[in-house]
């Protein structure tokens, strides 16, 4: 079977030509849309996707604030910045770049944020408007996966779609999406008894474990979807999905590429999130 790839550049360029003429609109009629940019760590995956957020913003006509805090920056410090960057009526948006510092969670800090300006969807309140079923911003990466199957026709309505990985950026999300779409979701994670089992029963599995190669051909049925979320660094420095790709062709129906699948559309997805939360502040 040849298997399809199921590339997000094209959809990334789409809603960020979108993006890009709703920035223009705002800035012609008084500031350009900006984000806040919080990083607490020296990781160098990190200050990567950070330089790709900046040019990305840049590209788009976004101003894009970095605030460097430090690897060692505490809870409180964390915390007393997002608060005052959710006051700060100069700032439309705000991120959290991850991993945070030793002994910080996520769960500490991201109350802080002003759910206005949560345009990655991190904090409990976006997160439980989502599994409500109310508006709110949601988790970009989750919802480029989303955005990615509709883009490519694949059909989710009555499917069985296996998630591996329950984080509260990525795979909880992700599920409450999918079943907002009427799926049959399946929650997987690293105490699953016999994964492969569990994930070669759907029709579409999505990996997002952060562990390179975890998914393989024999964790999937033949003709089904693979959607690859994972962005891990190889020994050699090369970024690299949790999918064992070369055992997937062949029997997958289509597979999303790393990079060049989820990627672009979690950017291009971020970056429309802050012009609308830019929109929604001028219009309030
Ligand atoms: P986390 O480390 O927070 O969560 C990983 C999840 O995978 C956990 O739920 C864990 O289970 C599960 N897991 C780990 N090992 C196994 C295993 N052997 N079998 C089954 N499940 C396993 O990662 P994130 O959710 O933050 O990120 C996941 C991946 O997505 C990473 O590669 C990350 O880089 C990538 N990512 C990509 C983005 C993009 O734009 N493409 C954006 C954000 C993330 P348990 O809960 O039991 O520990």
């Amino acid at each position: 079977m040849d298997t399809v790839s199921l590339s997000g550049k094209e959809l990334a360029a789409a809603i960020n030509a979108d993006t890009k003429q709703r920035a223009a609109a705002l800035t012609a009629s008084g500031t350009a849309p900006r984000l806040a940019l919080i990083v607490a760590n020296d990781d160098p995956a990190s200050a990567w996707y950070v330089n790709s957020l900046r040019k990305a913003a840049e590209r788009l006509g976004i101003a894009c604030d970095t605030i460097e805090l430090g690897a060692d920056a505490s809870t409180e410090r964390i915390r007393d910045e997002l608060t005052a960057r959710s006051a700060d009526s100069a700032v439309d948006a705000i991120m959290l770049q991850t991993p945070l510092p030793a002994g910080v969670t996520l769960d500490d800090v991201s109350s802080a944020i002003a759910a206005g300006k949560d345009v990655d969807g991190v904090s409990p309140l976006s997160l439980g408007l989502l599994a409500s079923g109310l508006d709110g911003f949601v988790p970009a990466t989750s919802e480029a996966v989303v955005e990615l199957l509709k883009h490519h026709e694949i059909q989710l309505a009555g499917r069985h779609v296996a998630v591996v990985g329950r984080s509260n950026i990525v795979g909880k999300p992700l599920a409450q999406l999918l079943l907002a779409e009427n799926a049959t979701v399946t929650i997987c994670h690293s105490r699953t008894t016999d994964l492969p089992a569990v994930t070669s029963a759907a029709d579409i599995v999505v990996a997002a474990a952060g562990r390179i190669g975890l998914v393989t051909g024999k964790h999937i049925r033949e003709g089904a979807t693979v959607i690859d979320v994972g962005t891990n660094e190889a020994p050699d420095g090369k970024i690299v999905g949790d999918v064992a790709a070369e055992t997937v062709r062949g029997k997958a129906a289509a597979l999303s590429p790393v990079p060049g699948g989820v990627g672009p559309v979690t950017t291009a997805l971020l970056m429309r999130h802050v012009v609308t939360a830019a929109e929604n502040s001028r219009s309030a």
